[in-house]
């Protein structure tokens, strides 16, 4: 019996196969990441096309073949147009995009990251974009175990913290004793704000993010050990946050 199954799903990522098909990367609900071919997806008539535009979330029936899934049905619940019509949110959106497939393993199926990364694409088209990508960020960081440590010294565990130096290459805050032990350690002092913000990013409601109020600095050092904290954590570069560095 050939298997199909039914899932929500997020289109992360389309390329070109063929003349007429493309694969996608998805995310889906119930089977986790996945790559699938969308046959005549790129004939005019093609049904299955409303159905596969990257990052929409939508629905689909996929047939579970050997090596590859096939998309046979896609009906779409939300394009999040504005991230299509904006170039800013659309370069959040690749940028958020390409996180995932880089953090997410393939094939593990997780309902509370799949709400997660839905809940990304929807702030990232109603929200300041920049702000909704640095929640985006710390909670799949969170999610996936790779939480920078800010409540005690990530090197000795230490509570006591007199300052706020962060380590790019540990993940978190060093104490000042190991802040003398290792003098050659890149090291990024932030302010007590930068540090309060992260915090409160980590656990608050993710539509209430428009009433926080950042300083220009914090969210300065922000995009600073965000943006080290997770080359570490990846061991490259996104390309996508070259083309979005490079957005005013
Ligand atoms: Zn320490």
């Amino acid at each position: 019996m050939p298997e199909i199954l039914k899932t929500n799903a997020i289109v992360l990522r389309a390329r070109s196969y063929s003349e007429a098909d493309q694969l996608l990367t998805l995310y889906t609900e119930k089977a986790g990441k996945l790559t699938a071919i969308v046959k005549g997806v790129k004939k005019p008539k093609s049904k299955l096309r409303g159905g596969v535009q990257v990052f929409s979330h939508t629905n689909v029936d996929l047939f579970l073949g050997k090596n590859l899934a096939t998309v046979t049905q896609a009906e779409t619940i939300n394009t999040f147009a504005p991230l299509r019509e904006d170039l800013l949110r659309m370069g959040c959106g690749a940028y958020l995009a390409e996180l995932i497939d880089s953090l997410v393993p393939e094939g593990e199926s997780d309902t509370k990251l799949f709400s997660l990364v839905l809940m990304g694409f929807y702030l990232l088209s109603v929200e300041e974009p920049r702000l909704a990508t640095k929640v985006m960020e710390i909670r799949l960081l969170r999610e996936l175990g790779y939480q920078p440590q800010l409540e005690s010294c990530v090197n000795c565990g230490q509570t006591k913290l007199a300052g706020y130096y962060f380590s790019s290459e540990l993940g978190g805050l060093l104490c000042v004793q190991c802040l003398r032990d290792k003098p050659g350690m890149a090291i990024v002092k932030i302010s007590g704000e930068t540090c309060v913000i992260l915090k409160q990013l980590m656990s608050m409601e993710l539509t209430k993010i428009n009433r926080l109020r950042i300083s220009a600095n914090a969210k300065r050092e922000l995009a600073e050990i965000l943006d080290l904290h997770i080359t570490n954590c990846l061991g490259k570069k996104l390309k996508s946050k070259d083309f979005l560095d490079n957005l005013a």
